[in-house]
């Protein structure tokens, strides 16, 4: 599935810039899993990189302030999830002073024990969206083993750029970055995956691998979804996750570059994860990428874009397949927001689901080789165990379904909307 240029044109040229906004709230639930427990409180003074939210659980992620200042709330704000979210609010002094930050040094000749530590103290989780504690995936359970590190640069959903650019601006970083987990796992083989539509890209990595032990570039035909992770395990390494397992099961493990980018802060400075380079695009004047701090409200980003240049219909947090829809433009940006789009009224307008005519074209359209019109039907009665055993876990929301299917079914929101339902009664100890 490709557009004529799936809504890249206006970012991808544009070079990162930095926006700095006057005040950040902070989620405690930016990760896969349970949410932070705030350690501030109101009327606090912080300092970059603080700890302002210990990890909960076993897959707890370490939250950080991401500018100096006060602490104006600790409380719960309406945010895309079903409950309001816990979060630490700061007024910024724009002095960016650190906490005092303990670096590892050089990756190839730090202790490679220390890795995953640092990792985990400063806070990493997936980058590309999906948010899963990257100390965690990159500590393989008993009994496994990783052979294949591979870095995520492929970017396939659309109107998306951040990567990209990254990739053209900071490579050595993100070699860097790779080259630590590949030490912190004792790896011999990493691969940066990119599709063959970011040449400069491809070249500037090239460049950036020469003489890295172990790191090669792979260049892959431009497709959506080519960037899931199972599909690119297939394209990379000929091995099939299957069903209900996960990467690390077929020996592999996958990053997205950005993850790998602030590996490489975490252990070359110890700095933890506190900011993030975002596509701000769509209806705005000034489309960008713009690197900005975790927590910077979608309308001071969208803001220093010169506003809006038409009324807006939808702002998405993610790519235009599959992002997530914002309530309003009050809500703040967290670790794993890659983009933020806007979608003016006439494009955003809902459609009406029609009648399944059973074409088939949905099951055709789905990499993951599932029956998304069976799935559905289940979701449609709320009967989350049965789609769960026609593998609804296995769905990765891409959305194929739903732009091929001729009705208008509203399959990918069912679906998320089934595996939020799934996933809560998991957390509860109640799956079904
Ligand atoms: S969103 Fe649809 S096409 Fe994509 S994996 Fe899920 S069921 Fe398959
Ligand atoms: S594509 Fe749509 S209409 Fe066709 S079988 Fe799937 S859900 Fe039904």
């Amino acid at each position: 599935m490709r557009g004529a240029h799936e809504g890249k044109i206006p970012t991808r040229n544009q070079p990162i810039r930095d926006f700095v906004s006057d005040r950040v709230a902070i989620l405690m639930g930016m990760h896969l899993g349970a949410p932070s427990k705030p350690c501030v409180a109101k009327g606090d003074r912080v300092l970059m990189g603080q700890l302002i939210g210990e990890p909960v659980g076993p897959l707890g992620v370490a939250v950080h302030a991401s500018v100096s200042g006060n602490v104006t709330a600790v409380e719960p704000i309406p945010y895309m999830t079903a409950e309001p979210m816990m979060c630490v609010s700061i007024r910024n002094d724009f002095k960016d002073e650190w906490v005092e930050l303990n670096p590892l040094g050089n990756v190839e000749t730090c202790d490679p024990a220390l890795i995953v530590p640092a990792i985990k103290e400063a806070g990493i989780c997936g980058m590309g969206g999906a948010a899963f504690p990257t100390h965690v995936k990159l500590t393989c359970r008993e009994g496994a083993t990783c052979d294949t590190i591979i870095l995520n640069g492929v970017e396939c959903d659309t109107h998306l750029t951040a990567d990209h650019r990254l990739m053209l601006e900071e490579p050595a970083r993100i070699v860097d970055g790779l080259r630590a987990a590949m030490r912190a796992l004792d790896v011999k083989r990493g691969v940066i995956a990119i599709e063959d539509n970011k040449p400069e890209a491809i070249e500037a990595m090239s460049k950036a691998i020469e003489g890295r032990i172990g790191v090669e570039v792979a260049v892959l035909k431009t497709k959506y979804p080519q960037g899931c992770e199972k599909q690119l395990i297939k394209s990379i390494t000929g091995r099939e996750v299957p069903s209900g397992k996960l990467p690390v099961d077929v020996h592999t493990i996958m990053l997205n570059v950005a993850t790998a980018h602030a590996i490489a802060d975490a252990v070359i400075d110890g700095k933890p994860l506190v900011e993030r380079i975002t596509t701000v695009t769509g209806c705005v004047l000034e489309p960008g990428n713009l690197r900005m701090r975790v927590g910077t409200y979608l309308c001071d980003a969208i803001g220093e874009c010169g506003g809006y240049s038409e009324y807006p219909g939808k702002i998405v947090c993610g790519g235009g397949m599959t992002g997530t829809c914002a309530p309003n433009h009050d809500v703040p940006t967290t670790k794993a927001t890659n983009g933020i789009v806007v979608f003016n009224k006439p494009d955003s307008r809902s459609v009406e689901e029609g009648p399944c005519i059973r074409c088939g074209r949905c099951v055709e359209a789905c990499p993951m080789g599932l029956n998304p019109y069976l799935i559905k039907h289940h979701c449609d009665m709320a009967k989350w165990d049965e789609a769960k055993k026609l593998n609804l876990l296995d769905c990765t929301l891409c959305g194929c379904c739903s732009y091929a299917c001729p009705a208008r079914r509203w399959l990918t929101a069912s679906f998320k909307v089934a595996k939020a339902n799934l996933a809560i009664a998991a957390e509860r100890g109640k799956a079904q």
